[in-house]
């Protein structure tokens, strides 16, 4: 009996310890105090952040080995997102707009409550999962209930037609999109398609979702998933346009796509979001023919991947090569001090807190 209990007691102990580490390395304090302390305003909000506990699973749900959140023990709380924060960013106060983890193995309303316990609308927003065959009664209901400030469609909801068909519409029927008209709500959108940002269907859908509800507010998560420059280019100007679009920087470590966007979308509806905790992986995305990949230095899954299992370089995270690739860019852009504050914290903090008050008053 007593073996049992010590093999429990380790192994709880254990799986702990894995959950608080940060892996954070004196090679990666070297980049902050040399490339990104003297940049970086004091205030962060990470715009995009996956935030969920063992309570925001399906009981049956399990993660295959090589699954990201496996680095995180399974989860990634809001106690760990505080402290890779404090790792990464030692002198900035960091505030966040976050979701759960969009997935079938998520409960969807458990998320929201989840999401609703850690978010204030002052230091942590909250966004609701959403599917397209939720009632809108039961996608507001998770709203209110828990002062969320939007929702958060995936494409991975969509089960009635192959992948690549899917279509932004069909991720956001008509009904929950009404219901976000007539509150304002906010909406991060990971667009569907293979042919992402520059998908002539993507093209025209997502200013049509901007023009029918205009008082939606429709966050292009990571730059309309554009990662190499021929996707970029030219196919965030029917966007411009709508004054209810804004993007995100999700994962895009690419200073080309950056400058891009900082010369060619209004600066104030640019969010700085980094798609924590992938980001916290180490690793960095690169262009290659007209394609991108991830170049991974740890071994777990995240799409196009392409692993360095030789060890033949040092990674850093995901996380400090989007903030190098923004100084880059912003750099090159000739980003003023102000507008560098205004990415990284005003832009989302002003659009986020609009949409509180407007709903629940504070
Ligand atoms: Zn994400």
């Amino acid at each position: 009996m007593m073996w049992m209990l010590r093999r429990f007691y380790h192994r709880g102990r254990r799986g702990k310890e894995k959950d608080m580490n940060t892996d954070y390395r004196e090679a990666d304090k070297k980049i902050y105090e040399s490339e990104l302390c003297g940049f970086l305003p004091g205030k962060i909000l990470d715009a995009h952040i996956h935030i969920f506990d063992q309570s925001c699973k399906k009981p049956d749900a399990e993660f295959p080995a090589k699954h990201v959140y496996q680095k995180f023990g399974g989860v990634f709380s809001y106690e760990q997102c505080l402290a890779w924060a404090a790792a990464l960013l030692p002198e900035q106060e960091f505030y966040l707009n976050c979701f759960g983890q969009p997935s079938l193995h998520s409960d969807l309303e458990a998320s929201a409550d989840y999401s609703g316990r850690i978010s204030d609308n002052q230091r942590c927003f909250g966004m609701a999962l959403v599917s397209p065959h939720d009632s809108v009664e039961s996608v507001i209901s998770r709203v209110e209930r828990n002062q969320l400030i939007g929702y958060k469609p995936y494409l991975n909801f969509v089960d009635w037609k192959p992948r690549n068909e899917i279509t932004i519409h069909d991720m956001l029927p008509a009904e929950q999109m009404k219901a976000a008209d007539e509150r304002g709500l906010a909406i991060t959108l990971h667009i569907p398609r293979s042919g992402r940002l520059a998908d002539p269907i993507n093209q025209q859908q997502m200013v049509e979702i901007c023009q029918l509800y205009p008082r939606a507010q429709i966050i292009f998560a990571h730059i309309g998933r554009a990662y190499y420059m021929s996707n970029v280019t030219g196919f965030l100007d029917g966007i411009t346009a709508c004054p209810n679009a804004y993007i995100d920087t999700a994962m895009v470590n690419h200073e080309g796509i950056l400058e891009y966007a900082f010369n060619n979308f209004p600066r104030e509806r640019i969010l700085f979001g980094s798609d924590a905790p992938i980001a916290f992986l180490r690793g960095k995305s690169v262009e290659i023919n007209n394609q991108y990949a991830y170049l991974m230095g740890e071994d777990y899954a995240i799409g196009s991947s392409i692993y360095d299992t030789e060890h033949n370089v040092e990674f850093t995270s995901f996380y400090y090569e989007q903030l190098r690739g923004i100084r880059t860019a912003a750099g090159r852009a000739n980003l003023s001090r102000t507008e560098i504050e205004n990415l990284f914290f005003n832009n989302a903090y002003n659009l986020l807190r609009r949409v509180a008050i407007a709903n629940y008053g504070n």
